[in-house]
């Protein structure tokens, strides 16, 4: 059954990157493989649909969540609305500022992407601290919508990232501790 193909077993550990002593998790051996893509992207489409979320948008952030936000957003019947760090977006903006590791960063959405009072479902390939999906929800929420759902193709469970936000259905595929 679809549900039951090991996703994790395509999903490359690259050590010491971007730095020395982290592991990287690479999706991009997953994307090539086929059934891989195939099954992710239905999968976490059903999961969604058993969770009962529906949404008009789906928002995804730079730049992987543009890679699995796009095809969940065609499956599902909604839009696609791209949230980009600084300078990217060329029409008017909302901005939010968030903290990194050492200092802050920004991301923005166009201010007239979501109409108000939208229903909209966050989607990225990682959480891990839930700082970036944190940000990506105060940018809805600034533009009068609700986030419905969260979606991650990968959760790293030790950073506690869903402490980090709101209280909603979160889907993710595949775990790491
Ligand atoms: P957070 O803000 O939850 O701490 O980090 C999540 C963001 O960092 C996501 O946008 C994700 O793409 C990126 N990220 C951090 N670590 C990894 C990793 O090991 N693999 C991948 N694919 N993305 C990562």
């Amino acid at each position: 059954h679809l549900l039951l193909m090991d996703l994790k077993s395509l999903i490359r550990d690259v050590p010491d990157f971007p730095k020395p002593g982290i592991v990287f998790r690479d999706i991009t051996t997953l994307l090539r493989d086929p059934d891989g893509l195939k099954h992710a992207i239905d999968s976490f489409t059903q999961k969604f649909f058993h969770a009962g979320i529906n949404a008009d948008y789906i928002v995804g952030m730079e730049s992987r969540g543009f890679i699995f936000g796009p095809p969940l957003a065609y499956q599902m019947g909604a839009g696609f609305i791209p949230v980009r760090k600084p300078g990217k977006l060329p029409s008017a903006v909302y901005c939010i500022e968030y903290e990194l590791e050492y200092g802050t960063d920004c991301l923005e959405i166009h201010q007239d992407a979501l109409h108000p009072g939208s229903k909209v479902l966050i989607v990225d390939d990682l959480i891990a601290t839930g700082g970036t999906a944190n940000a990506t929800a105060r940018l809805v929420k600034k533009s009068g919508c609700d986030v419905v759902g969260f979606g991650f193709i990968i959760e790293l469970q030790n950073f506690q990232g869903r402490k980090n936000l709101p209280n909603v259905p979160i889907i993710t595929l595949v775990e790491y501790l």
